[in-house]
């Protein structure tokens, strides 16, 4: 069994070009998320797979099967939407096997498949409610329920839990998540909250203007960002990216005091280093404390570097007053190199 093989997949309306061509594999059984800011396409390139739009370009491979040709209900997947588009007439049960009665599965077999959902999702003393007596995220587990009784190999999820309170978020993570490993199959969930994609996910698939900046393990996409813009997506608050200049020994902060960080070459440089990897120290880059908030677990100071700003993330309480000179301090290893005009990280 293979997972989804995306191949120079585009959508374009008009002159608009939502989904640029592009190319993405997924394991069997893996948890992709598809992330990026509003407007980048990835609900177009998950009603793409899902068979809901037709592709301008490109094809679709979901278990070895080309499917890009075939209608959405033969492609062997299951979809949960953002709305949950449960039916308000039908009760819970109803809502479930809806699909299965549409494709006239046995009544036996569709009683052993609820049986199964209503367990593993929980759902059992709410079968013959109706939607309007549930809560949010009650609907959010019949949506999953009716999406996971089709039994297919692979389920996609559109911002499933984006109407849910943060605290119940955070449990259903957790839970379709584990549903997910328990079933085995292959989830693609598109969201455009990095948390969410960098908890949950094995691979995360970061898209920009319709194209993929980064594809990659979280950890890869956080430790190596591919570019300025996977830089500034992933990580809270997110990594710092200022502007460097060739001075004396090396290229260093634009205007800033500090030792030399790197050699320039000819082309602009920006040096990107995560809140977190920055020290507050006898020795480094002189700067100016503008203010600090306070997180409990840690504490995010806004400095003044040159004409350019910096966070710095330490743990405990803030020690430092606004106006407070101070030296920044981080490892060589933390510090990431950006082509100015590309974007792109330099090796
Ligand atoms: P969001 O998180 O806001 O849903 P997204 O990354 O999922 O964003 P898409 O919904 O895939 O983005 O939309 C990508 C682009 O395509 C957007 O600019 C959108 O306006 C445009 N678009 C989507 N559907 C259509 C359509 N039917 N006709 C024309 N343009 C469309």
């Amino acid at each position: 069994m293979s997972g989804i093989k995306v191949e120079g997949l585009a959508k374009v309306w008009g002159d608009f070009r939502a989904v640029g061509g592009i190319s993405f594999e997924t394991k069997p059984a893996e948890f992709v998320a598809l992330l990026g800011p509003s407007g980048c396409g990835k609900s177009t390139t998950l009603r793409l797979i899902a068979g809901l739009e037709t592709a301008t370009s490109g094809r679709i491979v979901i278990d070895g099967r080309d499917v890009s040709d075939l209608p959405s209900a033969e492609r062997n997947l299951s979809m949960v939407f953002q709305s949950y588009a449960l039916f308000p007439h039908l009760s819970v049960s109803e809502n479930i096997t809806f699909g299965l009665s549409v494709r006239r599965v046995p009544k036996a077999e569709q009683a052993r498949r609820l049986a199964r959902i209503v367990d593993l999702l929980g759902l059992g003393t709410l079968l013959s409610r109706r939607p309007s007596q549930l809560s949010g995220g009650q609907q959010q587990r019949v949506a999953l329920g009716r999406a996971l009784i089709a039994e297919t190999p692979v389920c996609l999820l559109d911002e499933p839990l984006s109407n849910l309170d943060a605290q119940l978020r955070s449990e259903m993570r957790n839970e379709i998540r584990s549903l997910q490993r328990r079933l085995g199959i292959t989830m693609v969930f598109v969201t455009h909250d990095q948390t969410e994609a960098m908890s949950m996910a094995d691979r995360v698939i970061l898209m920009r203007d319709g194209l993929i900046e980064q594809n990659g393990a979280p950890a890869e996409l956080y430790e190596q960002p591919a570019s300025v813009a996977v830089a500034r997506f992933i990580g809270t608050p997110p990594m710092n990216v200022v502007d460097l200049e060739p001075g004396p020994g090396g290229a260093t902060i634009a205007g800033a005091d500090g030792p030399p960080l790197a050699a320039l070459g000819d082309t602009p440089l920006q040096l990107g280093i995560r809140p977190e990897h920055i020290t507050f120290a006898d020795e480094g880059f002189a700067a100016v404390v503008e203010g600090s908030e306070y997180f409990g677990a840690d504490t995010i100071t806004a400095c003044r570097v040159g004409a350019q700003r910096m966070l710095v993330r330490t743990p405990g309480k803030p020690s430092l007053s606004p106006g407070a000179a101070v030296k920044l301090h981080w490892p060589a290893t933390a510090a990431h190199l950006f082509d100015r005009d590309t974007g792109r990280r330099r090796p």
